[in-house]
């Protein structure tokens, strides 16, 4: 964004629904990165933004100010987006109305502020197969945790959470799951996790981060106490993200952050030193100057796929390349697809696999070079996972390329001829 010295929508008089002012620059259709010639397939990593969302963060550029932060017009209109930004979210994710939802930098940032939010003594159950973010923050902050093996099916999910917590002694406990693998999209049964976690006394927190730029979701309808997720992953550019979910914990936990805008009260005395008393509301974990132009964006993002045809759009013709794009690989002898509760099981629109005869980064590089197809390689941050899958145990050092796997992705905008193109391309690799 260059700093625009010519408004390029009309200033708006207090009266004015700042909205309103924006709309007429928000009503471009939900396109992706499609138009572009090279096939950007690793949406799982980072979506392209939506043209309806840089409109919008272009159309409030102009006009940005501090929030929170002074009685200027500039000032007040960013504060008004911001919360709007914050209610726009909350209503995406069917928050009930007592949820905080709090603006963080992404899915990593948010799990790792839950982390430092939670109750001392706080158990954590997660599973091995779940991504490096939800599995390492709890231990980060003296949390101990209860590693679950990888189930084969979602019924197995279900039993192990709930032996693993029968038998885990009172007290504080948290069970962190995935909506949807990073590696295998496969959906996890998140309303069926919830139940068992509750039954048992337990909390839970969804990893949403591969779900919501595919699927609507629901806190309430679900009972999840919370939920994270990354703007960079629906659509909307880097640097923000969201936790949302139980007020409780995070209005008795410390600030995640020491600083400005966190506080109510504080008093500086050379003799008792700083006393602080801290904000009581969101604001309590979002010391320093917020990031308005991420929230202004993840909410334009979540209009977008809401609004109009939306998600519905989208899943149908996720489904439709999905379909075409696994059916085309399994007809491929060199490809083998990685499941982890088999073919058949619900998906959102990521998948992995090995080539026979490849090391995944030699192959991920030719199809970019030669082919114009971006598709990411590795172990995709979840380790434990990827070398199960793999059938393949060790230390991550030794696990040289042919060990890993190759990801495709894609969401809005993936044109069909993006996946023919990468079928093509991997026939002809594989010949
Ligand atoms: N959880 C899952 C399932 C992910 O796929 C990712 C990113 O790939 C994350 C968490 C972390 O997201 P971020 O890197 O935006 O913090």
């Amino acid at each position: 964004l260059r700093p625009a010295t010519t408004p390029s929508v009309p200033l708006p008089s207090s009266a004015d629904d700042p909205h309103a002012v924006l709309s007429s620059a928000v009503n471009a259709p939900l396109v992706g990165g499609g138009e572009i010639g090279y096939a950007a397939l690793d949406y799982a990593a980072s979506a392209p933004v939506l043209r309806r969302v840089w409109d919008e963060v272009a159309a409030y550029a102009p006009h940005y100010g501090s929030v929170h932060r002074g009685a200027g017009h500039l000032s007040r209109l960013s504060t008004e987006l911001f919360e709007r930004a914050r209610a726009t979210v909350a209503a995406f994710l069917d928050c009930r109305p007592d949820d905080r939802l709090l603006f963080t930098r992404s899915t990593t940032d948010s799990l790792n502020l839950l982390a430092a939010a939670l109750p001392a003594g706080t158990r954590v159950f997660v599973f091995e197969s779940e991504h490096h973010a939800a599995l390492l923050p709890w231990a980060r902050h003296g949390h101990r945790v209860d590693c679950l093996p990888t189930p084969r099916d979602p019924e197995q999910a279900v039993r192990e959470v709930g032996s693993a917590l029968a038998a885990a002694p009172e007290g504080p406990r948290l069970l962190c799951v995935t909506g949807a693998s990073n590696v295998t999209g496969e959906l996890w049964p998140v309303r069926e996790l919830a139940a068992v976690a509750h039954r048992h006394g337990a909390r839970i927190v969804l990893d949403a981060a591969q779900l919501v730029p595919h699927r609507p979701v629901s806190v309430a309808d679900w009972d999840v106490d919370w939920l994270a997720f990354s703007g960079h992953k629906l659509y909307a550019p880097f640097g923000s993200g969201v936790l949302a979910g139980r007020a409780d914990w995070l209005d008795a936990a410390a600030p995640y952050l020491a600083g400005g805008g966190a506080t109510r009260v504080v008093a500086a005395d050379p003799a008792e030193g700083v006393r602080v008393t801290w904000a009581e509301d969101e604001a309590r974990h979002e010391a320093g100057s917020p990031n308005v132009i991420g929230a202004v964006a993840i909410a334009a993002a979540c209009r977008a796929l809401t609004e109009g045809a939306g998600y519905g759009a989208l899943e149908a013709r996720e489904r439709e390349l999905l379909s075409a794009l696994r059916a085309g690989l399994a007809a491929l002898p060199a490809v083998r697809e990685l499941a982890l509760f088999g073919p058949e099981s619900e998906r959102v629109a990521v998948v992995s696999f090995t080539v026979r005869g490849w090391e995944s980064e030699a192959l991920a590089r030719t199809l970019s070079d030669r082919y114009g197809i971006g598709v990411r390689s590795g172990m995709f941050c979840a380790q434990p996972l990827v070398r199960r899958l793999l059938d393949a145990d060790g230390p991550a050092d030794d696990c040289g390329g042919a060990l890993q796997a190759v990801r495709v992705s894609f969401g809005a905008g993936t044109p069909r001829e993006h996946i023919d193109r990468l079928l093509a391309a991997l026939a002809e690799l594989t010949r």
